[in-house]
Parts: C-alpha cells; structure tokens; sequence
C-alpha cells in the first residue's frame, strides 16, 4: 500500500487517517502541531505519541516537502529562488524576495513568493510561465510544502506568503484554501491572514466566492488595462471575463468584506500608459477600497518570445514614477514594485521551469 504524506492534512484529515488505524480522534491534533509547529521530520520524534502508534503511523505515512534541487542567491539583492522537486519528478519554483526597505519590518520580513500549478494554462502574454503550458494542480501538501521547505532552509522565518509564483490560484481553489487553512491553523505554522495574499488573472466569479465565504486573506488583481481591446490581446481570460465584470467583482469584494484589494499593474511603453489609461484607473480605483501596484515589466526575452510578447516594452522608470504621481494625485495609495531577482529570472513573471518548456512563445 502507497504510505500517505501528512504535510498539507488539515486537522479533519488526520482526523479520518489516525481513526483509520484504530486510534482517538485526538492523535491528529498532536499530529498536526508536531508537522505543522514543531516541524519535526521523524515519527519517532513526535514523543508524546507512543512509541506503538509512532510505529504504526511510519509504516502507513511519510512527512515529505518538496526537494529543493537547487537554490540560488541574487547577486544584485537578497532575492533568492528555489528549485523544487516533486514526487512525481516535476519541478516548481519558490522566490523569496527581499522586503522594501521602507517596510516596518523591514528586518524581521521574509517574504516568500509560492507556486499553485505545474506550467499554467492562461496564456498572458508577457508572463514565462505560460511558455511552460499547463501541467497540474498543485496538492494543498506541495503548496504548504514550499513554505516548510523554505522555513527549513533559511535562517529567517517565513513572516509573509503571496500566490504569485507559477500558476492561476483560482484554477486550484480548492487545494489553495485548504493550504491556507493550514498555514492559518494556530496549532501550527499560525500565519495571519493578513500575511497571505492571494493574486489571480481575474476571475470575477471566484472573487464573488471569496467574498462570500469571508475569506480572510488579502486579494490582488493583475490587472494591466481596463480596455477590453488591449487585455484581452495581453490576457486571454478577458475574453471570458470582461473588464467591467471583474471591476463589479472587486467593488463587490471590497464592500463585502470591508478590505482594500490591490490591484497590479505592469507599465507598458504605447499600450496602456497613456493619459486614457491613467483616467480609466483612477475612475476604476475610485470605485473601491484598494491601493495600486506598479510593476516594471520584466523581460521574458530567455523564451524566445514572438508576435506581441516579443514586442512588449517596459515604461521606463522615470516613467512610471510619472504614472504613480498622478494617481497619487488623485489621492489612490500606489506602490512602484521594484524589481528584485532579475539577474536569475526570479522577478515577477519571470518564473518557468526551463527543462520543462513544453511550448514557445508564440
Ligand atoms: N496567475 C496569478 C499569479 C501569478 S502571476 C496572477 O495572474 O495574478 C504574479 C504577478 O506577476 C501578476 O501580477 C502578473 O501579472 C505579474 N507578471 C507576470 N509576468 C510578468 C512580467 N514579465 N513582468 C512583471 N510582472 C509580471
């Protein structure tokens, strides 16, 4: 018989694991808190469960996190990126970046930028990871995984997560939120919410959703442009979803649930940085409690990029200081990301597995 992994089990499914073996229900909260708090590695460890049933518990299941294969250190900032690999001989990417330096915590912050899919399947046009294509869903076990890996490696805890590696959260909903119940668990790793954001393409209906189910975690938006014409061109989704649905999908989540979202945005030189562009946000972020991030594109030119993704240019950064001012002229809280980790393709969008490229860049 296959042994089962327990990293990434919520305290239920250790529920139905440890009864399985005959044992009381309250074995699996001492189970979760030793994998999830302590972070011990060995059954025989775990020493407040006798030794009969730590016995038991080593023949039938592992505690296994992704292997890191590789793990590289910016020679420009403190970004770092890991290469994983996974039972099944895929590999993934995890980036910690550096915190601002004008964050509060500036010391004290790890943040630590997770994947949720193998490759993706939505196309965006000036992303690497869509070159991959889509591979799998990701298990709740191998997104918590990455950040008892990282935890593991570094000397700094992991104090903040966003779902802005490889992949489109909302395509994995389910094994996402139940990642997030696991980290959020007190008995555990114990993140706040608040410390978690959670970025999608745009799917207004699992915005909807997430609003609904109160879900605590911060939301992020990619959102690029507000003209239909121009996103669909750089972000295929749009054509399921236009950009005033998702804009009602936001305003329905802010209100709802009484947060700001954030909404990012890559400046792109002639497309979407026009004074147009600019009044378009402002009407849009005006609509709703959020702040904007401005993202400098960075370059995917290492896919071999064609047709518009080879034609995409960056604002430069004089330029886009200009675009933050007149936002913030009309009194809209914006961030300019900077761009940590270029110099080893680990900045935004620039995350894909080389040896599994499964297409070109169109
Ligand atoms: N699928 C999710 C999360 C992954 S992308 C989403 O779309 O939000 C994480 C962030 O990186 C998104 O804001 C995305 O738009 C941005 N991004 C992708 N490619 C980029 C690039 N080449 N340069 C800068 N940011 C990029």
């Amino acid at each position: 018989m296959k042994k089962i992994n327990l990293i990434g089990l919520t305290v239920e499914d250790l529920q139905t694991y440890v009864t399985g073996l005959g044992e009381p229900k309250y074995r699996a909260g001492q189970i979760f808190s030793w994998l999830n708090k302590f972070r011990v590695r060995s059954f025989d460890d775990m020493t407040n469960l006798p030794q009969e049933f730590r016995d038991k518990c080593a023949e039938t299941a592992t505690i296994d996190y992704p292997k890191i294969v590789t793990q590289q250190q910016s020679k420009l900032d403190a970004t770092c990126k890991f290469l994983f690999r996974l039972e099944d001989g895929a590999h993934i990417e995890s980036v910690s970046i550096p915190p601002r330096e004008d964050a509060v915590d500036a010391e004290k912050r790890q943040t630590l930028c997770i994947s949720t899919q193998i490759g993706c399947p939505l196309d965006c046009q000036f992303c690497a990871t869509a070159t991959m294509g889509f591979v799998r869903n990701l298990t709740p076990g191998e997104i918590v995984g990455q950040v008892l890996a990282v935890q593991a490696a570094s000397e700094k805890p992991v104090t903040n997560i966003v779902f802005m590696g490889m992949g489109e959260p909302m395509l994995n909903y389910d094994n996402v939120m139940k990642a997030v119940d696991v980290l959020t668990a007190h008995t555990g790793l114990a993140f706040s919410p608040r410390r978690i954001t959670i970025s999608t393409a745009g799917y207004s209906t699992m915005i909807r959703r997430m609003a609904d189910e109160d879900r605590k975690v911060k939301l992020a938006l990619s959102l690029h442009s507000l003209r239909d014409e121009v996103r669909r061109e750089l972000m295929p989704i749009t054509k399921k979803f236009s950009v005033n649905g998702l804009l009602d999908a936001l305003e329905y989540y802010s209100k709802k649930t009484k947060k700001s979202v954030m909404l990012e945005y890559i400046v792109f030189e002639g497309l979407n940085d026009t004074a147009v562009d600019i009044a378009l946000l402002t009407k849009a972020a005006h609509r709703m409690d959020c702040r904007i991030n401005l993202i400098p594109f960075h370059s995917i030119a290492f896919t071999n990029p064609q047709g518009i993704s080879a034609e995409l240019k960056g604002a430069k950064k004089a330029d886009i200081d200009k675009f933050a001012a007149k936002l913030r002229a009309a009194a809209i809280p914006v961030f300019v990301r900077n761009s940590a980790g270029v110099d080893i393709d680990a900045a935004c969008g620039q995350l894909a597995v080389k040896n599994e490229k499964q297409k070109k860049k169109k």
